[in-house]
């Protein structure tokens, strides 16, 4: 699933230009047994699957992020990547929590599935990221949402960072969305692009374009 989204467009020439290292650690890999059984059934009783603790904590070792935060065995958290898990239940992913994880030197991101992860495996886990009030099957889209918002924020990767700084929801905008954009052919379907962007005046264009961000705003979002 995460090869081809990984490999392509601007994920692609981050991995393949940038510091950007993406890598993707499949959790049965660390299962042990003929069957290598991640998961199993909860205890209690009642619907699904839940994945097991100790391949998934191998996994975790496997990375770098074997040392837990809670419990007996927690230390400090020096050279620790920050360790997220992807799951309804956690913060909203919004460009302010984007931008924060890109300044990290390392992350890891927790896929789950079925009903989802062992509760004893948060010890490891610093925070909870949510795609939204949706409950998707897996964790793989999630993650792969993160990968793209973070990536698209690591310096250099974006050739004309400028740009970053008109779209919607940037740094210094207070929630305000992009304005809208036109290209070729200037008519079409009888409908003509705003005739101030065909001028070259640029103080003009950067008025209507801060004008328009501004009711594209009040029409589709809260400030
Ligand atoms: N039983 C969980 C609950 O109700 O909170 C939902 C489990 S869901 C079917 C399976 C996995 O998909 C979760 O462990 C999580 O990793 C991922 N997932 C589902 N919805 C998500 C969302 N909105 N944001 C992030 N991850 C999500």
């Amino acid at each position: 699933m995460f090869e081809g989204v990984f490999n392509e467009s601007l994920l692609g020439k981050a991995r393949e230009r940038s510091r950007v290292d993406l890598r993707v650690v499949d959790i049965r890999d660390f299962a042990q047994g003929k069957h290598r059984q991640a998961d199993d059934r909860p205890f209690g009783g009642g619907p699904g699957m839940v994945l097991k603790p100790e391949p998934l904590w191998e996994a975790l070792k496997s990375v770098g992020a074997g040392v837990p935060l809670r419990g007996p065995k927690a230390r400090k958290k020096a050279n620790r990547p920050t360790v997220i898990y992807l799951s309804p239940q956690g913060r909203p992913l919004t460009q302010g929590l984007a931008d924060d994880l890109a300044k990290k030197n390392r992350l890891v991101l927790v896929a789950g599935h079925y009903e989802g992860i062992d509760e004893r495996l948060f010890d490891w886990i610093d925070m909870e990221v949510s795609v939204g009030d949706v409950v998707l099957t897996g964790g793989e889209i999630p993650a792969m949402a993160v990968v793209d918002a973070v990536v698209r924020k690591v310096p250099g990767v974006v050739k004309e960072a400028g740009s970053l700084e008109w779209d919607s929801y940037a740094a210094g905008w207070e929630g305000r969305l992009d304005c809208p954009h036109f290209t070729r052919p200037a008519k079409w379907f009888g409908r003509e692009v705003p005739s101030v962007l065909l001028g070259g005046d640029h103080r003009k264009i950067q008025a209507w374009r801060e004008g328009a961000s501004l009711s594209a705003t009040k029409r589709k979002g809260p400030i």
